[in-house]
């Protein structure tokens, strides 16, 4: 079996793990998803390391995860696949994968939507692909008026820089997509209006719809999974 382990020094690591799903000793019990640890590589097998052993630390996403949670898990972890490469180290990837896969975690049914994009904005932002929060990106000037954002118009823009009847994400509602860009937590608790959600939803479609190379796998299964928690 061949195990994919994102690092935060060395990026994707690709290893072989023989007879892992036997072997409960040198895997710390079953090697599982989504586990934090340490993981012993041995000699190559062609351009391969073996995997010969994990130390788990730390379940980031639940043993008993029921389908919903899977989807939203799968998709951080398809989202890191696409977005790591091989002896790069991206620790703000790594950051970003650890903490909303904790995210997923006893998430209450109701939070799926808001952590959902709260995953998609994070992984923007990891990548460096989010456009900047705090100023215009047409006038450089604050936001402190609201703000509205297009992916074709590059950015958040200030009142003055769009149409005057455009809807605008009010002071209050930017600063939570701040609160759950840099702390994911922030979609346990907070609560954003269904009309901001679905603008969010939409921009940040179309943003990685421009970044991945192709639609993710996992993607259609967590929208059917939404749907269904939903109506
Ligand atoms: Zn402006």
């Amino acid at each position: 079996m061949v195990v994919t382990l994102l690092d935060p020094e060395r990026g994707r690591v690709d290893a072989y793990a023989r007879s892992a799903r036997k072997s409960t000793r040198r895997f710390g019990g079953r090697l599982e998803l989504f586990a934090r640890g340490r993981a012993m590589l041995g000699s190559s097998r062609g351009q391969m390391p073996n995997l010969t052993g994990f130390e788990r630390t730390e379940s980031l996403a639940p043993a008993d995860i029921d389908w919903a949670r899977l989807c939203l898990a799968s998709t951080i972890a398809e989202l890191a696949l696409v977005a790591s490469q091989p002896e790069h180290a991206d620790p703000h990837l790594h950051q970003w994968a650890c903490r909303v896969l904790a995210l997923c975690d006893d998430l209450p049914p109701a939070r799926f939507r808001l952590a959902s994009l709260t995953i998609d904005l994070g992984f923007l932002h990891a990548i460096g692909t989010l456009p900047d929060i705090d100023a215009c990106a047409h006038c450089d000037g604050t936001l402190s008026a609201g703000a509205h954002w297009s992916v074709a118009s590059e950015g958040w823009r200030c009142a003055a820089c769009v149409p005057s009847d455009t809807a605008m994400v009010t002071q209050a509602a930017l600063a939570f997509v701040r609160q759950l860009v840099n702390d994911p937590a922030t979609a346990r608790t907070g609560f954003l209006s269904r009309s901001v959600g679905q603008h969010l939803r939409q921009q940040v479609d179309e943003l990685m719809a421009d970044v991945l190379p192709k639609p993710l796998q996992s993607r259609a299964q967590l929208i059917d999974a939404l749907a269904a928690l939903t109506p």
